[in-house]
C-alpha cells in the first residue's frame, strides 16, 4: 500500500465497494502519518479496515538496528520481507533540530551492480531493485521511529545516496519520488530531493525531461578516465567526455547547478588531479563538494589530512569553481554506505 498513489487506492476501493474518501483517509495514514498498523487508522471503520487488510499490504519496513551518532547522525538496518536488509540515514537530527532541516539519506538496491571502489555495499554485488513500498518505506519508518520521541518531526530532504545506483532503478525512484512530494503526503518539495548517480547517461538526459525539479549530484571521485575506469566502473561504460556532455544537456534543459561530488583519499588529493577537475567542469553549472573518504574494510583505502584536502579545495577555488567540503558525520557509527550491513551479516555467520 505504501508504493499505491492516491489515485491507485481511490481504483482499489471502488473495486470493493468502498467510497473515494476512504481511500484518501488511507492514502494520509500511509503517507502523511506514517502509521505501521490497521490498528493506527483511527478513522477508518473495524470492518473497512478488516476488508481493506485483505486486498492491501501495509508493508512497514522492520527494523533490526538502530545507531546514533554523537553528531546527530542516526543509521537504521531494515529487513525486507525476503530477509534481505537496506541501510538508511537520518542526518544532522539532533544538531539541527532548531534550524528544522532533517535529511534521510536513502537507498534504492539491495546492494549495487556498480562495484566502486571505496563502498562497502559495492564490495557485497547486487541482489535486486527495491520496490516503490521499500523505498518510500525508510522515509515513513524513520518518520514513524523519531516521531516516538518528538511527535513534531518531518523529513524535510531526501538524497537518493543510500546502498544502491539510484538511475538503475529509474521508474521506482521516480515513482518515490512523486509520493514523497504529494501534498497529501509528506509534502517534501521537488528542489529538496537530489538523486546521486554514478554516471548512468542516458537517465541523466531522461531525468532532465521527466522531472527537472529534482537536485543531481554526480559520484565523479576523478577527473581523467584512466583513474574513474578504477574508482566507478561505470565509467568504462560511460566515459568522461559523455558523462559531461550529457551534464550540459541536464543543465541545459533544467537550467540547474549540478553537485559532483569527489571522493578524496589520502592518494589523490593531488595538486594535479585538483587541476585535471578544474579543466573537467571549466563552463559546467556546478558546484563541487569534497568528501574525505570513509575508511571501510577491504578497500584499502586512507582518508587525506586537512591540509591536502584545503590545499585540493585551493586550486579549484583559484579557477572559480564553487566548492565546500562535506562534514565528517557519524564516522563513530560506521555512517558510510553499507558498512552496517556488512557488521550485521557477519555477526550472523
Ligand atoms: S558508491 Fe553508490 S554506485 Fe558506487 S558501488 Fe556504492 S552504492 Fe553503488
Amino acid at each position: 500500500m505504501r508504493g499505491c498513489s492516491e489515485d491507485e487506492l481511490i481504483e482499489i476501493c471502488q473495486t470493493i465497494g468502498l467510497k473515494r474518501f476512504r481511500a484518501i483517509q488511507l492514502f494520509q495514514w500511509a503517507q502523511q502519518k506514517a502509521v505501521r498498523s490497521w490498528d493506527d487508522m483511527k478513522n477508518i471503520g473495524k470492518s473497512d479496515r478488516q476488508t481493506l487488510s485483505t486486498r492491501l499490504h501495509l508493508y512497514a519496513l522492520k527494523k533490526v538496528r538502530e545507531q546514533r551518532s554523537n553528531d546527530g547522525t542516526r543509521k537504521y538496518l531494515f529487513c525486507l520481507e525476503d530477509g534481505e536488509t537496506i541501510e538508511c540515514v537520518l542526518m544532522d537530527y539532533a544538531r539541527t533540530k532548531s534550524r528544522d532541516r532533517h535529511t534521510v539519506c536513502v537507498s534504492t538496491q539491495v546492494g549495487c551492480p556498480v562495484g566502486c571502489a571505496f563502498c562497502a555495499t559495492g564490495l557485497e554485488g547486487f541482489r535486486r531493485n527495491l520496490s516503490v513500498a521499500e523505498i518510500v518505506g525508510q522515509v515513513l519508518d524513520i518518520t514513524y521511529y523519531v516521531r516516538q520521541e518528538d511527535p513534531d518531526f518531518q523529513v524535510t530532504n531526501i538524497v537518493f545516496m543510500g546502498m544502491g545506483e539510484p538511475l538503475l532503478n529509474y521508474d521506482s525512484v521516480l515513482k518515490s519520488i512523486q509520493l514523497l512530494n504529494d501534498a497529501q503526503g509528506l509534502n517534501i518539495g521537488m528542489r529538496r530531493m537530489t538523486i546521486s548517480t554514478s554516471g548512468v547517461v542516458p537517465k541523466i538526459i531522461q531525468l532532465a525531461e521527466d522531472n527537472p525539479q529534482v537536485g543531481l549530484a554526480i559520484s565523479l571521485h576523478a577527473a581523467r578516465d584512466e583513474i574513474r575506469n578504477s574508482l566507478v566502473p561505470m565509467n568504462r561504460r560511460y566515459p568522461l567526455n559523455q558523462l559531461m556532455r550529457a551534464c550540459q544537456e541536464y543543465t541545459h534543459i533544467t537550467h540547474r547547478r549540478i553537485t559532483f561530488e569527489v571522493a578524496l583519499t589520502a592518494e589523490n588529493a593531488r595538486r594535479e588531479e585538483a587541476e585535471a577537475l578544474a579543466r573537467l567542469l571549466k563552463g559546467q553549472l556546478g558546484h563541487v563538494n569534497l568528501i574525505p573518504v570513509n575508511p571501510v574494510a577491504g578497500t584499502g583505502m586512507e582518508r587525506p589530512d586537512q591540509e591536502k584536502m584545503k590545499k585540493f579545495a585551493q586550486v579549484l577555488v583559484d579557477a572559480g569553481i564553487s566548492v565546500s567540503s562535506r562534514e565528517e558525520r557519524g564516522t563513530d557509527i560506521d555512517a558510510a554506505c553499507g558498512q552496517l550491513r556488512r557488521q550485521w551479516e557477519g555477526e550472523l555467520k
